[in-house]
């Protein structure tokens, strides 16, 4: 019963390349981010094996430890969780890309904070899509002047959005919430941000956000097992 987590990441790939392929999408338009928090680094490295180099972590403490502990890998660290500011200073450090960006003082902070050694932090804005209550995530209406601001702060490079919806009932359900967040993306981009990423999509709806335009999925449990 327990699958490998290469034998996860084989299906996982397979799935997205299904979903792509019925959306009418390049096979290898849509990236998978492997969610390792809670897993140790062992766990970390069989996926590494399995040819995956991409991995999400949401609590910052314990994604420093492991992170340093796999130095020895060329691994690519993205932060999908909650940053309270006396936090910044770690995502600013030790990680790659930062999905969970909502505020423009989270967004200074590690700009100001990014080591001049490392190339800029690569950024996503998480939009609270839906307006669930006490989620993170900046409001619709408040989006495109919090984009304007993250994209001129000099350390960081703002990439796209991130997006969390509640859990939906339907397919047409799923795919009109990702719809909604790609005409988001779609008007930023018309009024001249260069992006490129649109975070959403997590195991139960991950072929919904592809059919929408999602180009990376975040995928935890359907890889490493139930938490
Ligand atoms: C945990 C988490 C995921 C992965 O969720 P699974 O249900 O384990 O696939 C994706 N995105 C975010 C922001 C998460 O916190």
């Amino acid at each position: 019963m327990n699958s490998s987590i290469a034998d996860n990441i084989a299906r996982v790939r397979a799935q997205i390349q299904a979903a792509c392929q019925a959306a009418g999408r390049a096979p290898d338009s849509v990236q998978l981010l492997a969610v390792s928090k809670t897993w140790g680094p062992d766990a970390v490295r069989q996926a590494y094996a399995a040819g995956q180099t991409a991995f999400g972590e949401n609590y910052i403490q314990e994604a420093v430890d492991k992170i340093t502990a796999l130095r020895d890998l060329p691994l690519q660290w993205h932060c999908i969780g909650p940053i309270q500011s006396n936090k910044t200073r770690w995502v600013a450090e030790h990680f790659d890309w930062v999905h969970s960006v909502d505020r423009l003082k989270i967004a200074q902070r590690l700009s100001e904070q990014r080591p001049p050694e490392l190339p800029p932090l690569q950024v996503c804005i998480q939009v609270n899509i839906d307006g669930g209550e006490n989620k993170s995530g900046v409001s619709p209406q408040e989006l495109p002047a919090l984009a304007q601001a993250v994209a001129a702060l000099p350390r960081l490079q703002l990439r796209g959005l991130m997006t969390i919806p509640e859990p939906a009932e339907t397919e047409a359900q799923m795919r009109a919430v990702h719809a909604q967040a790609q005409a988001l993306f779609e008007a930023l981009r018309q009024q001249g941000l260069p992006l490129d990423t649109l975070s959403m999509g997590m195991s139960a709806d991950m072929a919904a956000a592809i059919a929408e335009g999602s180009t990376m999925v975040r995928v935890g449990t359907a890889i490493f097992g139930q938490r």
